[in-house]
């Protein structure tokens, strides 16, 4: 078995508030029929010289290396919006998101766009997440091909409330949503693009295969408060939701909820909420720069209260959301997140956004075993970047001065990542 030992600083995240740093790092790893793994991170000066004489030895001097990304909640059809205006979300949505995600109607645009997409997203060192595509099947079959990690992918339904160019009969959802659950099965996320845009019968009868398969379930949940009370003026007209509670009991009637499935946002959540939610497993994708406020390029929705989420033991990883989110890069992310709450929760780290955009990804896609950090054993699936100067002893320090140097446009978060490796093979490098 061949054995190879990187050598270059290590960020290996551990949790919220721990993340391991070797200045002098080494990354051992070993081939397997499956590519490269772990054996484990250590100091240099702790690798034996038999080990140093087993393994080829590659020297990354200058580089950080840490685990790539994962991003719970992105609309890659969307990619094309992303820095539009958003003062209103509905005009938003009907001027520039709607018409973009009808050109994937359209076959050869669609694979295009899926294979420049994809590649700009490896660049940006993400490899696993939960992905909203538009409504169409080769659209989804397209993205489905060019993903390259662990990522769940489902076309979003949309059978009310939508554009007629992007409305679907609640047959022609519920067929399509069965035939693509049973033939990706966990790469499948079922996609009601949220209460307002899809039927509760086509909810509910898509969960029911989309569970038998093993799938993933994604939407979108209390985002903000014009949203929420629009969905419960139609909810409660309909006998059967007369009266629920609260945008939650929605999602729950039609079980939706569960170990599997993942609710963007929920920034607007009450007590009973984030119970049910803890309850049932459910995860929240909290993505801070889609809900940052308008002249931060977000749109203005909320600052999420992780606090309160955690006390209530709920699931949570972080998201770009784009185009919601402007930006792609998970660097930007962090950098929002902590941003966000400058002055307001001190416990809102660099450190605990790496752990929450790599570790808790890979939990919250159910890949937490073989992805998300360095532990000995899973893939290695990592990025470099250029290592900061100093003498830097701690993650928060290091990680302050990768995100946060200088004041730097926010699009270039996106080539940040020298190189990008899948299991050990470099899927990305610098020229
Ligand atoms: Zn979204």
């Amino acid at each position: 078995m061949r054995k190879k030992i990187i050598l270059g600083q290590v960020l290996n995240p551990i949790s919220d508030s721990k993340c391991d740093f070797y200045k002098n790092g080494a990354l051992l790893l070993s081939e397997s029929k499956d590519g490269w793994i772990v054996d484990g991170v250590k100091d240099r000066s702790k690798v034996s010289k038999k080990a140093l004489e087993e393994a080829e030895v590659v020297e990354m001097k200058g580089q950080l290396i840490m685990p790539s990304f994962f991003d719970i909640h992105f609309h890659w059809v969307q990619d094309d919006v992303r820095e539009m205006p958003k003062a209103k979300l509905l005009e938003w949505l009907e001027k520039y998101t709607f018409p973009a995600e009808r050109k994937f109607e359209k076959k050869t645009y669609s694979k295009n766009k899926a294979k420049k997409f994809f590649s700009r997203l490896i660049e940006t060192g993400t490899l696993g997440g939960a992905i909203y595509s538009s409504i169409h099947e080769h659209a989804l079959d397209h993205a489905q091909e060019n993903a390259i990690g662990h990522f769940t992918i489902g076309n979003v339904q949309m059978t009310m409330n939508s554009p007629s160019f992007l409305t679907q009969t609640k047959k022609e959802a519920i067929d399509l949503s069965k035939k693509l659950s049973k033939k990706y099965k966990e790469k499948y996320a079922l996609t009601p693009r949220f209460a307002i845009a899809t039927d509760p019968e086509t909810m509910k009868k898509s969960a029911v295969a989309a569970k038998k398969n093993g799938s993933f379930i994604q939407t979108h949940l209390s985002e903000n408060h014009g949203e929420i009370e629009f969905v419960l003026s139609i909810y409660r007209d309909l006998p059967e939701f007369k009266n629920v509670k609260n945008y939650t009991d929605i999602y729950d009637k039609v079980d939706l909820l569960g170990p599997k499935t993942i609710m963007g946002h929920a920034i607007h959540m009450s007590d009973a909420e984030l119970r049910k939610l803890a309850r049932t497993k459910t995860i929240i994708a909290h993505c801070p720069t889609s809900n940052a406020p308008i002249k931060q390029k977000g749109l203005g929705s909320g600052l999420f209260d992780f606090k309160r989420t955690e006390k209530h033991k709920v699931r949570w990883a972080l998201a770009s959301d784009i185009g919601g989110g402007p930006i792609l890069s998970m660097f930007d992310v962090m950098r929002s997140f902590v941003d966000q709450n400058k002055g307001i929760n001190p416990e809102a780290t660099y450190t605990k956004a790496l752990f929450r955009s790599t570790v808790a990804g890979a939990e919250a896609m159910g890949v937490s075993k073989v992805a998300g950090n360095f532990k000995k054993g899973k893939e290695a699936n990592f990025i470099t970047v250029n290592a900061p100067k100093g003498d830097l002893e701690d993650s928060e320090t290091v990680l302050e001065k990768v995100i946060n140097r200088g004041r730097r446009k926010r699009s270039s978060y996106d080539q940040l990542p020298n190189a990008v490796f899948f299991k050990g093979k470099a899927l990305f490098e610098k020229q």
